[in-house]
């Protein structure tokens, strides 16, 4: 038996209802605050994750899905939307839009990651991008409209926002020869990542979860010591403006986050009902990348939602009732003469099924009860000739007669009286 590849998985229908959930309440939310979809590539050249998510970073070192085509071209399954999204602004020639330019996309990314319960190789994000502007009411915003998504699911006392400012890049320099300056007597205690991040990548030193290296970090120096007057403007504002719009957050100066482009605001969402896998969603401001990707000098800002974390957020629901009527002809007769009414009651958007006719009674109420339907629609010989059918709430086991010119019309009254899917959101 061929499986599916390590860390890679099937959405079964079981788990498809959930999916639709969570995307229909990206998209309501996300078009709410003036963004609009734009569908990039799954593969681009390598050459442009490399160079707009840094070499140093653990996605590009380690995690990419990389390799030849045909033709000797290098490119890689896009590990996150952020790079490909730009090159699209950039390529299009978006940056001559009323700014900002707001865009989302949803979509599966790719990373050779250790697979675990919340974390896998091919795995949905949601993501969003306002691009062309740099007041911090935007930075506000796009948290607002972050927490907007999740209030929708009604997750709203489930998860908690952590904030920080990593400054800019100009003064960034200057606290990271702090951080090692303060890292370096105590090498040898640091776990042998964190070693290897002092070297190359001392800022991801910071979100190291390795117990421990805790002791350490606590005492670093905090990158809020070290910002500019004008990132400390900027900060300030954003917090002032969530405030405002009465969003509770944490400051954490820790968070700087897995990619190398972020500057200014940086901020992720997190979960107490995951375990190791406890963000949800993160974002950044990334002023420059633009301009690093052969782009205008615009600025921009955007996040990420883990979507599989969503939808274990979620849980299981009410086993929804998929079908609104189940044809039972008990015969050939029925059959036919069951066989356009079905096809109107699909035309009419009831979801039906219409048995073949070659079975007891009994076994098509059995499956009808077992794919969840609401009524069953039963013709035998002496209905077919009396021109009735009858309809059996599945529910309340209640049968009633109907003329079976009427069902098409009936179903359409039965669909706007009631819903026929009994599914509910579980909060
Ligand atoms: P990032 O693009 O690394 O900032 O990640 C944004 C969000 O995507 C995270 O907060 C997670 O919820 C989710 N995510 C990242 N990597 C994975 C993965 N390998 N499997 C599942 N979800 C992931």
């Amino acid at each position: 038996m061929i499986k599916a590849v390590r860390g890679v998985r099937d959405i079964l229908p079981s788990e498809a209802r959930r999916w639709q959930r969570v995307e229909a309440a990206a998209r309501q939310v996300f078009e709410a605050y003036g963004y609009a979809e734009i569908r990039v590539p799954l593969f681009e050249r390598t050459e442009l994750f490399a160079r707009g998510i840094g070499d140093e970073t653990d996605i590009v070192k380690k995690e990419m899905y990389t390799f030849e085509d045909r033709g000797g071209d290098s490119l890689t399954l896009r590990p996150e939307a952020t790079a490909g999204v730009l090159r699209a602004y950039i390529e299009h020639g978006f940056h001559v839009e009323p700014k900002p330019v707001r865009l989302y996309t949803l979509g599966p990314m790719f990373r050779y990651e250790r697979p675990q319960a919340g974390r896998y190789r091919q795995f949905h994000q949601a993501n969003i991008e306002a691009l062309g502007e740099t007041h911090p009411a935007l930075d506000a915003e796009v948290i607002a409209l972050l927490m907007d998504f999740f209030e929708h699911l009604g997750f709203k006392e489930r998860l908690a926002l952590h904030i920080n400012s990593i400054g800019d890049a100009g003064t960034r320099p200057a606290y990271i020869a702090r951080l090692v300056e303060y890292l370096t007597p105590h090498r040898a205690e640091l776990c042998p990542e964190c070693q290897v991040r002092l070297e190359r990548n001392p800022l991801r030193v910071l979100d190291c979860k390795t117990p421990g290296c805790q002791p350490i970090i606590e005492k670093a120096p905090s990158i809020l010591d070290s910002l500019s007057s004008d990132a400390t403007r900027h900060f300030d504002s954003v917090r002032r403006c969530l405030e405002a719009m009465g969003i509770s957050y944490a400051v954490d100066p820790r968070l700087v986050r897995g990619l190398d482009y972020y500057v200014r605001t940086t901020f992720e969402v997190r979960t107490t009902e995951l375990g190791a896998q406890n963000a949800v969603a993160g974002g950044g401001r990334y002023d420059g990348l633009i301009a690093q990707l052969g782009g205008p000098p615009d600025p921009g800002i955007g996040f990420a939602i883990g979507l599989e974390r969503v939808v274990l957020l979620l849980g299981e629901e009410h086993r929804s009732r998929a079908l609104s009527a189940f044809l039972i002809p008990l015969g050939e007769a029925p059959l036919l003469r069951l066989m356009p009414i079905a096809r109107a009651l699909r035309q009419a958007g009831v979801s039906t099924e219409l048995a073949f006719g070659d079975r007891k009674l009994q076994r098509e109420l059995d499956r009808a009860n077992r794919v969840g339907v609401r009524y069953a629609v039963i013709v035998g010989d002496s209905e077919l000739e009396q021109g009735q059918a009858i309809i059996r709430d599945m529910k309340s086991r209640q049968q009633r007669s109907e003329a079976l010119d009427d069902l098409p019309e009936l179903f359409r009254r039965l669909a706007a009286e009631q819903p026929l899917d009994d599914e509910r959101p579980t909060r």
